[in-house]
């Protein structure tokens, strides 16, 4: 294989639009005292741009996963690195390689103090509350109790407490929701004479809670990911004023393009996923096949750039209804990407990435 043949299919990244998007949430979110914190787990820690959300501003860069942080951290990234997803069976690499984690498990925390005096370091945490969108966090109720034990670990800092909303339950981040947890902040430093720096109110979804409130309150971080790679807020994902919504462009090759029916012919059984597919007669049309399918990207979260349609896709295979356009065999055809599309393109060791 040339190294031609190997660059489709492929990702094209636009750096300077990364930069863009991030230097203008934080502009946007440091003008009512909120920081922004970049959540790098849906580019999978990728170096290249995590460097560049470090260039613009971005001083705590997120991610879920231990390997993409070790991935940024082995690239000399120069940022502090937290942990969204903190496992058990991961409390040592926890102390070695995160500076902050979110955590909801007394047990978790626990085993990260053990380590953390072992190591001789202090691992700051953030302690996630419920509010109901039920993904994680301590309920309310049990926050004080929760707070009570961990600040008599050793090896430990309670830096913050944070919540997560729109994720699981989609529930909205909305004032009240704001102002709960702003109150929790002040009663449990009132309660325990401790100042925390991080109430981190949430994520992407908290866009027109911020636009709308005024007053933040106590809120004074989000950790945000989709919001900077795609330019939109995530409860309707509407975009973003001034933000570039297109960084990243899938580009697949097409392989075949013919005239054929649109109807099969044939006995109809199951097809490649167990379904059986049923189709609208249209007649004729121009259907082109393209070199790329689910097992490369979820397909469903993709939108052509051009006037063409997707009609399906099998592991290996999209196929599309081409209307007017005159593609022919190794032609190229573009796509925008949806945050799921992103997340499994970014994944998929078959796409290659190109920084523009
Ligand atoms: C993924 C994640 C985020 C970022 O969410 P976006 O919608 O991409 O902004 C923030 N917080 C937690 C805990 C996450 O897991």
């Amino acid at each position: 294989m040339s190294s031609i043949d190997m660059i489709i299919p492929r990702i094209e990244i636009d750096l300077g639009k990364i930069a863009h998007n991030a230097k203008t949430l934080k502009e946007l979110y440091g003008s009512k005292g909120i920081d922004v914190i970049g959540v790098t787990k849906v580019v999978c820690g990728d170096p290249v741009i995590a460097g560049v959300l470090v260039k613009s501003g971005i001083a705590i860069l997120a991610d879920s996963r231990i390997s993409n942080i070790v991935r940024m951290r082995d690239a000399d990234i120069h940022a502090q690195f937290l942990l969204l997803r903190t496992p058990l069976s991961q409390s040592e690499s926890v102390v070695k390689y995160v500076d902050i984690s979110l955590n909801s498990e007394l047990s978790v925390i626990n085993e990260i103090s053990k380590y953390a005096v072992k190591q001789n370091i202090t691992h700051k945490i953030i302690l996630m509350v419920e509010l109901g969108d039920l993904r994680e966090g301590i309920m309310p109720s049990d926050l004080g109790k929760a707070v009570n034990e961990v600040i008599k670990l050793k090896g430990i800092e309670l830096a913050g407490i944070g919540s997560n909303l729109a994720c699981f339950g989609g529930i909205k981040p909305n004032d009240e929701k704001m102002g709960y947890l702003s109150l929790l902040a002040e009663d449990t430093e009132k309660k325990f004479g401790l100042t925390l720096a991080f109430i981190s109110g949430g994520n992407s979804a908290n866009y027109d809670w911020f636009m709308s409130t005024k007053n933040v309150g106590r809120i004074n971080n989000l950790r945000l990911g989709e919001s900077i790679f795609l330019g939109r807020e995530t409860l309707d994902r509407k975009p973003i004023t001034d933000l570039f919504t297109d960084i990243f462009t899938l580009i697949a090759e097409v392989i075949e393009s013919k005239t054929k029916p649109s109807l099969p012919f044939g006995d109809v059984c199951q097809d490649a996923f167990g379904n059986i597919p049923k189709f609208i007669d249209r007649g004729l049309m121009k259907r082109a096949i393209l070199g790329v399918g689910l097992q490369d990207v979820l397909v469903s979260g993709l939108t052509p750039v051009s006037d063409i349609d997707i009609l399906g896709a099998s592991s290996d295979h999209i196929i599309i209804d081409a209307k007017q356009s005159e593609i022919k065999a190794g032609d190229t055809v573009e796509f925008n990407l949806n945050y799921g599309a992103l997340l499994s393109a970014m994944t998929s060791p078959y796409i290659i990435k190109i920084y523009k």
